[in-house]
């Protein structure tokens, strides 16, 4: 039969992920001959040459399989009409790889099921090694330090290959082939364990070492792919009481990693989608909600009816539990408040030094760092709380092309950055809270270090219109350095638009729900109701959460209490209830006294119409939490406390023209909140809100004639708040839409502002 000769086009995540030796592999296979090569646009090009049969099956193999990571968005086959002139099937290395623009750098992955097998078998060339990794697998993001990503672009160039790995990465038939991190015990990275000075305890096995001394109640810090976590026991209490210390962290939850599904469940209820989410090759936290037979220490999640749990993803948590029974170990990132996480070995040493016990170190260089991602479901839909570690930086795939390339780099809390290319985005890993220089450093690396890997000629670079945010000084700055376009957008319009480039909606009614944001006339927002459309870069305010004081301005987000007693106190005297409550005044009497001061005189009261602290004053109300120790405690507990709640305490949402009312309704629970239980009146607060905004919004959507109402902003991730807008919409005959691909939260807004800048404005 007669040689045929086919050109193939790939696109989608196929660089960086084993495509093109799987090519190799299904070529070879079936006789053919020919070439793979990247192309600059992130695709693949495949040209085969052999007989009509033989490429039938190579067609049906490129469908049918693939690598684990690849993505496939498009192919596209042409037969060529030139005369065969291959003599065997070979992969080109493109010259211009390093050129390429908007390339897909992968994300880190966990563990494969052969690295595991490979991990436990004795016989095993890499048995019981830590750092095993394939193709399919291992470290990616946290250890490129350039373009193209080869092994002398990465912080695995201090590591030379032997002959046996080398014989692995040559051989396009291995699962290793141009496998970048490939490794073993004889040449790859090392473990060793340390004091808590970083004096030399032992470099012969110190990872089960350290799984005993977990399980001994020592608290360990581990060096993971992406920086440090700071590990102990799950069940022993005194390490967790020394962690609440040292961290300065009396309540916020530690996420914890279990060894298996079946520990997790002696603890926490997993549905279906949980289960796919906790074993997927990104390996998120999951928060699950926590069962009956909890039986690991409260002082994991404190007041929480949920519990932030992972899945061992390197070969090194997997031996953390080879030699331990514990079913779990806390594993929280080891960041000092309000800096990036740690990832250098002298970095954590001093940082670290006071908190723990031992450091279980390895020599491989991490060049970027990340956190694990944190991911909710509300029902079968997944929140994103965190989307960093196994997602960041791979982009966001949009429907439609931007008309201007952007960088954004977020807000102030939480923070991501991102590089808007086209239809892809590339949202940073999570960056945290940027408020001291330390955060801003790594902000102003991790941007640049986006705009290089994606190799984006930025025009434009938006950043939130706060005047005093250090984002917005950074934003300043390299506006002025680069010649770029400066943009400001107002935080809950880059929540909304975020939302509606998500689901490319042209219009939308946008809900959003959270602690602060600068408004346009310079207020304190967070509870809002947007008009917006994409043919205009600008939006309406078409209504709001009624206007309450706070007292003493910031102190009244760290105390409930001042914001309750600011809003009750219009109406009736709250001191008999302040005094009551004394204890949980830092100053006690005196600072009650100076507070009354103020709701008398009535003059100068910073306003808001957060919905963040209207939950957080309910809180305060309900008994529930007194102080914010960490982002959105008063209103998480509120949440885990409405959980158990029926609704038999109801109240009808008062609305007055463009505002819901919010006053009356904490009155309603101060007077009824010895008569009901605390779970029924933290149900009807949320219900309150809930269907208060929801109604308002229907309204002006039918106004307006827009059919799509959205839910975003921090709150968006309170899964009550959520379906019951969702009853009161869809009940209207709308649709309504939540947030899927990006955090609801402020890690979504560099997303937001980007979109506005690419596809808002004209
Ligand atoms: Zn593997
Ligand atoms: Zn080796
Ligand atoms: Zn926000």
């Amino acid at each position: 039969m007669a040689a045929v000769r086919v050109k193939i086009n790939v696109t989608g995540i196929v660089q960086g992920v084993g495509y093109r030796p799987f090519i190799y592999r299904i070529a070879t296979q079936n006789g053919l001959k020919g070439y793979v090569k990247n192309r600059g646009d992130a695709g693949v090009e495949i040209l085969i040459e052999g007989d009509q049969n033989a490429i039938k099956n190579f067609l049906r193999d490129l469908k049918k399989k693939k690598p684990p990571l690849a993505r496939i968005y498009g192919i596209t086959t042409a037969k060529l009409a030139e005369k065969p002139e291959y003599e065997n099937f070979a992969i080109y290395r493109s010259s211009n790889e390093a050129e390429l623009s908007g390339s897909t750098i992968p994300p880190d992955v966990a563990i494969c099921g052969d690295c595991l097998e490979e991990l436990k078998n004795p016989k095993d060339p890499r048995y019981d090694y830590f750092f095993i990794t394939c193709t399919n697998c291992g470290p990616r993001y946290t250890t490129i330090e350039k373009l193209p990503y080869d092994r002398d672009n990465t912080t695995m160039m201090d590591f030379p290959m032997c002959d046996f790995c080398r014989s692995e990465y040559t051989d396009p038939l291995n699962r290793r082939f141009h496998a970048q991190t490939v490794a073993c015990p004889k040449c790859g990275p090392k473990a060793y364990l340390t004091t808590s000075e970083g004096k030399l305890i032992t470099r012969k096995d110190p990872i089960h070492q350290a799984g005993k001394l977990l399980s001994d109640g020592k608290i360990v810090a581990i060096k993971g792919y992406g920086g440090f976590h700071l590990a102990a026991s799950a069940t022993e209490e005194r390490p967790l009481i020394r962690l609440r210390e040292t961290k300065h962290r009396s309540q916020k939850p530690f996420a914890v990693m279990a060894r298996s599904l079946e520990a997790i469940r002696t603890f926490a209820n997993i549905s279906k989608k949980e289960k796919e989410l906790l074993t997927s090759y990104a390996r998120p936290i999951v928060l699950l909600d926590r069962s009956k037979a909890y039986a690991l220490s409260e002082l994991i999640a404190p007041g929480l009816h949920n519990i932030g749990v992972m899945l061992p993803y390197t070969g090194l948590h997997y031996m953390l539990f080879d030699e331990a029974d514990d079913v779990a170990f806390v594993m929280t990132s080891a960041n000092p408040p309000s800096q990036p996480i740690t990832k250098d070995n002298e970095e954590a040493l001093k940082m670290l030094g006071d908190t723990v016990d031992y450091f279980l170190f390895h020599d491989r260089r991490i060049a970027y760092r990340c956190d694990d991602s944190v991911i909710r479901m509300h029902g079968s839909r997944p929140v994103f709380i965190r989307r960093s570690r196994g997602y960041a930086p791979a982009p966001i795939r949009l429907r439609e092309k931007a008309k201007r390339r952007v960088i954004s780099l977020g807000g102030e809390l939480n923070n991501t950055s991102c590089v808007l290319l086209e239809n892809k985005a590339f949202i940073s890993q999570h960056i945290g809270d940027v408020e001291n220089v330390e955060s801003k450093a790594f902000l102003e690396e991790a941007t640049r270090h986006l705009i290089h890997l994606t190799n984006s000629k930025i025009e434009t670079i938006a950043c939130d219109l706060h005047p005093k945010f250090t984002t917005t000084q950074l934003a300043h700055e390299l506006a002025e350095e680069n010649g770029w376009q400066l943009i400001q957008v107002q935080h809950h319009y880059a929540h909304v638009a975020a939302l509606m480039i998500e689901y490319n909606a042209d219009e939308m009614v946008g809900i959003c729900c959270d602690g602060y944001g600068y408004g346009t006339d310079g207020e304190a927002w967070g509870g809002e109701i947007l008009l917006c459309t994409r043919g205009s870069a600008d939006f309406e305010r078409i209504a709001h959460l009624e206007k309450q004081p706070m007292l003493g301005a910031d102190l009244a987000t760290r105390y409930p209490l001042r914001m309750a007693a600011g809003i009750l106190g219009k109406e009736i005297d709250v001191e008999p209830w302040l005094m009551g409550l004394k204890q949980h005044f830092p100053h006690g009497e005196q600072e009650i006294q100076t507070i009354l001061g103020q709701l008398r005189s009535n003059r100068n009261l910073t306003e808001t119409t957060s919905c963040g602290r209207i939950l957080d004053a309910v809180s305060a109300i309900l008994d529930v939490c007194y102080e914010r120790t960490y982002e959105g405690e008063p209103a998480m507990k509120l949440e885990s406390a409405a959980m158990e709640g029926k609704h038999f305490f109801k109240l009808e949402p008062i609305i007055e023209g463009n505002r819901l009312e919010t006053t009356h309704m904490l009155l309603e629970l101060f007077r009824n909140r010895h008569k009901h239980s605390k779970p029924d009146l933290a149900c009807c607060a949320h219900l309150y809100l809930a269907r208060g905004l929801a109604e308002l919004a229907v309204e002006k959507a039918l106004e307006n004639e827009i059919r799509t109402i959205g839910f975003s902003g921090g709150a968006a991730c309170n899964e009550i708040l959520a379906s019951a807008m969702r009853r009161v919409v869809e009940t209207a005959g709308l649709r309504f839409l939540v947030h899927e691909a990006v955090p609801p939260g402020d890690g979504g807004i560099s997303f937001g502002q980007a979109v506005v800048g690419g596809f808002f404005q004209s």
